[in-house]
């Protein structure tokens, strides 16, 4: 069903009524695209529809995702989690970083998301109902966690070296001790280079096989979002995905980047760490000591 010239019989003009009528009409359409196609209805333009539906999105999983952990930072309980032991963000810095997250999420972020549908459309991505079985959605988020994870190394990498590093990603590293909402305190030309990463595997993606909806989008960057959000969150559980996922990063792995400075460049996954060796911490220092020894005494030999 193309969503742009959907048309209805009567059209009523609210939002609840044409979805009772596009529900009368499209019986075979689950819940979630009946509510998606009434959406694209009631707006009668595309763009709009994506740009609010985006944005919105954006900013309610964001700060709707840090909020948790505004609460676990105020419950004394928690505070045997914590990865950096006394280091618990005050209200103030907390709210210094809200300030500068939401400034550029309305300066840097909103224009951006507007261009959104157009490029999507203009790259052939999928807007309309119904949307694809949930197993190719699976497929392709598991592709862009990989490529995305791949550009974050290199690109964050390359945001540590001197100057780069001086100009554009100091901002970032303001805090140490990191907490769920600092994820996105970062410079706007960071924001844009490593959102690159984000926004450009799905769109590599679909220039190369021509098929992706623009759903799947979505739900991946909701995906990332929990993974950048949770990474910053500074708490490591005995539940902790990388618990059972060993090649997960998670919390404890970007908490040593903050406090280091140096090192565990990945978002998602420890694997380029290891491979080029950039792992962060005394363990990883340790055995890095150990392997320079064994050469050295190979050498002499
Ligand atoms: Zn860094
Ligand atoms: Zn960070």
């Amino acid at each position: 069903m193309d969503l742009s010239n959907s048309t209805l019989l009567t059209s009523p003009d609210t939002y609840v009524g044409i979805y009772q009528e596009l529900s009368k009409y499209n019986v075979h359409l689950n819940i979630f695209e009946r509510l998606w196609a009434s959406w694209y209805a009631y707006m009668q333009n595309d763009v709009l529809a994506t740009g609010i539906m985006s944005f919105v999105m954006h900013e309610a999983v964001y700060f709707g995702r840090s909020l948790p952990w505004i609460i676990v930072a105020k419950i004394s309980y928690f505070n045997k989690y914590k990865i950096q032991g006394a280091k618990i963000p005050t209200a103030a810095e907390q709210w210094d970083c809200a300030k500068l997250v939401l400034l550029s999420h309305f300066t840097v972020e909103l224009p951006q998301i507007w261009l959104f549908h157009p490029m999507a459309k203009y790259c052939g991505m999928e807007t309309g109902v119904p949307f694809p079985a949930w197993t190719t959605m699976l497929f392709h988020i598991a592709v862009f966690f990989v490529v995305e994870d791949t550009w974050h190394y290199w690109a964050h990498r390359a945001m540590h070296w001197g100057p780069l590093y001086k100009s554009v990603h100091k901002i970032h590293h303001q805090y140490s001790a990191p907490f769920g909402m600092a994820a996105e305190y970062a410079s706007p030309i960071e924001v844009m280079v490593l959102g690159l990463g984000t926004v450009g595997a799905p769109i590599a993606w679909v220039l190369l096989t021509g098929k992706l909806h623009i759903l799947t989008m979505y739900i991946w960057i909701v995906l990332r979002l929990f993974q950048a959000i949770d990474a910053h969150s500074g708490y490591e559980f005995p539940w902790s995905l990388h618990h059972f996922l060993p090649f997960w990063a998670g919390a404890e792995h970007h908490d040593v980047h903050h406090e280091r400075f140096i090192g565990n460049y990945s978002s998602s996954f420890r694997w380029w760490d290891y491979v080029m060796d950039t792992e962060s911490g005394p363990e990883a220092a340790k055995a890095r000591r150990e392997r320079k020894a064994k050469k050295e005494a190979k050498k002499v030999q």
